[in-house]
Parts: C-alpha cells; structure tokens; sequence
C-alpha cells in the first residue's frame, strides 16, 4: 500500500518514534512505522513500552497531531526586502500528503478545524492550500489509552466517516491482517490494487469486539448532556480558582490540543533594516497577552484563562460551530505538566452545581 501511494507521487505522513515519543513524521518503509511498541498515558505521564506481539498500530496518539502538519505552529506570511516588496510571501511547493495511521479522533479534529479554518468567517488560505490534497487512511483503535475518552465526545474507537480507507488492525496467533474499508472512489481504487480477500463475518466480529473493549477499558468519561448550559451558568464556580492554582499557564493544554486554532503575528525585521517578514505562529489563550486589546488584557487572572478554554472547548464551540471542540484524545491531560484533568474538572464544576442545587432546594 505504502509503494503504491509513493508510486502515484503521494508523500507519506505517518507515526515514528523519535526522542522517546510517537511523533508524525515522513514515511518512507513500513520499517518506520513503531513496530511493537505500545505506550502507558496518565495524567502528566507518558512512557513507550514493548509489545509482546509486532502490532503495527498497538499504541495509541502521541503529542502531536496533523495540525502540526496542516496549521503549523510558525509560519512565513510575508517577506520582503528594502527596496523589493514584491515577494509578498513564500511560494513554496504544497506536497500531496497521505496521511498513513493517524487515528479517528484525529480525523474528526481535522474536520472540526475545517469548520474553523475552511468555512469559518476568519479562513485561513494557508490552510486551505494544505487541506486541498491529502488521502487519509485512518488506523481504528483496538485499545484505549490511559487518557482517552473519545466515546464520550462520539470521536472513536472506529471513524465512521471522512477518511478514503480505514484499517483495523487484527492478531491472531499466527495471523496477522487489516480489515480495510474505503471510504471514498480513490480509497477503493487503492484497495483495488492490494493483494485482498473479501471480508468475512468472523472479521467483522473480531473487529466489533476488539471495538466494544476499547469501549469498556477507557478510563475516563466526559459527561456531555446539558455541558454547555452546566458550564454557561457556572462562571462563578469555586471550583475555577482551584484548579488555577494548580495551573501552570503553560500552554502545553494547547498545543496539543488536534483542535485549538488560535495564532498570533510576529513581525521580524534585521538588525541592517534590509529584510522583513511576518511570521504566523500558534498562540494560546493561557497566555496573558492573547487577549490583549486596548491596552490591557481581559484575562488578567489565571481562573479566567483555564475557564475561558475549557468553556470554549465544550460550550462555546458548539455556539459557534455546531460541536465540541473537543476530540477526546487526552493528549491535554497526558501532556498537562500537573496533569489537570479536563473530564475530572467538568465532573467537579457538574457535581458541585448538583450539590448547591441540592441544598438551595433544601432551603
Ligand atoms: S481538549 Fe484535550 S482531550 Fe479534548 S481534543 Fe483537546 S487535547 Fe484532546
Ligand atoms: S492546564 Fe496544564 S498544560 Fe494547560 S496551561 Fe495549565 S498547567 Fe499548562
């Protein structure tokens, strides 16, 4: 699969280990790919560890995720010389990207950031121009890692939808195969090119099953129903300035985070003033001066930063576009210095508001 994709000129973006963490990276065997390994995730915790076994896909998402690739974290906008201002911004050539083993809660991140940076009011043609040709083939998850809680945001195990092939990766004894579904005319075409047998029920019902355990062994929860009115009326909550003072203000939450968008500019000018450039790069709303207007920023404290990005992730965003703005991927709690917990802290602020409900009705 991965010669035929290099064969019709697509460049393979796919899961490598690299200091110690899965990152994506270029793919150029199947010999990149971290044969073997699975990795252990908790709050602020993240080891990669050995398989018994060679799964191909046996451990689930590292730091980054395709925004790393699609919405980079810098990003030339204009450059230009003393003099020559024509050269307005980098004409780089745009590769046609296959993305090879990214994950369905990955997949789904991608479309929500379509939302924001395709068909929202503020797009971003960087983007666009990125978005314009990629091929995904989305690896489903037979197993849940330490932090993820995809079922809760309808993001996983198995993707549904948007990808042109799916995988689901299974084990037997002596039997290692993929399940393959195509999800699109060039997905199948591919799938038409592959050495293959059609699907049979056992398949299917080692594949549900394999599902239904990823299910069951997620650690964590997030309760969505009636999240965005809960959070709307708990501005006041005590439980904002608890959580702050664990805060770090950090950003990592946000980096990465498949979903959060937010970008700031920065102007780059030599020392001899005969070249400029602007520069694009991701900023967070934990930073004091992401909500800097008018001489000052509106998020002085450090309750009002976490609660304006929780709020935002799991009820603003529906306001704005429809959906969470959350994947249930986990990375943000994995990669949280502290390990703050986003589903802990929605269960504390849910819990908290059912409690003082509880005695206001006493009263
Ligand atoms: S908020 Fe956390 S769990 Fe949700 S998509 Fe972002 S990083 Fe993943
Ligand atoms: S919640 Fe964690 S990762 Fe996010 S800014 Fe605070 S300390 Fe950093």
């Amino acid at each position: 699969m991965l010669e035929a994709l290099q064969h019709n000129g697509w460049t393979i973006i796919g899961p490598k280990v690299q200091d110690g963490v899965i990152v994506l990276d270029e793919i150029q065997s199947v010999d990149d790919f971290p044969i073997g390994y699975s990795d252990r995730q908790g709050p602020a915790r993240y080891r990669l560890t050995r398989r018994a076994n060679k799964a191909v896909f046996g451990y689930n998402v590292g730091p980054q995720s395709p925004k790393a690739v699609l919405h980079a974290a810098r990003k030339v906008i204009w450059r230009g010389k003393k003099n020559d201002l024509k050269s307005q911004e980098t004409a780089e050539p745009l590769p046609h990207i296959a993305f090879v083993g990214i994950r369905p809660c990955e997949l789904k991140a991608i479309l929500i950031q379509d939302d924001v940076l395709l068909r929202g009011p503020y797009g971003d043609a960087f983007y666009a121009a990125r978005r314009k040709n990629l091929f995904f083939i989305v690896v489903n998850c037979g197993q849940a890692g330490g932090t993820c809680f995809c079922a809760s945001t309808n993001s996983g195990p198995k993707a549904d939808s948007g990808f042109d092939l799916s995988a689901t990766e299974l084990m037997g004894n002596d039997d290692h195969r993929f399940l393959m579904q195509a999800g699109s005319r060039r997905g199948e075409e591919l799938l038409a090119s592959l050495p293959a047998r059609p699907v049979t029920e056992e398949d299917l019902k080692e594949s549900g099953a394999l599902f239904a355990h990823a299910v069951e062994t997620m650690g964590r929860t997030l309760d969505t129903h009636g999240l965005k009115e809960l959070l709307y009326q708990q501005l006041e909550n005590p439980r904002w300035q608890e959580v702050a003072e664990r805060c770090l203000g950090c950003g990592n939450c946000t980096s990465v985070c498949p979903t959060c968008f937010c970008s700031t500019v920065e102007d780059w000018t030599s020392l001899d003033g005969s070249e400029a450039r602007r520069e694009r790069r991701w900023d967070s709303c934990f930073s004091v001066d992401f909500s800097y207007i008018h001489g000052g920023s509106i998020r002085q404290t450090g309750m009002s930063r976490y609660r304006q990005w929780m709020t935002h992730k799991l009820a603003a965003w529906q306001d704005q576009f429809g959906t969470l703005g959350c994947v249930g991927c986990g990375r943000c709690i994995t990669w949280c210095p502290v390990g703050i917990d986003i589903t802990e802290e929605a269960a504390a602020i849910r819990s908290s508001a059912q409690q003082k409900e509880a005695l206001d009705g006493n009263d």
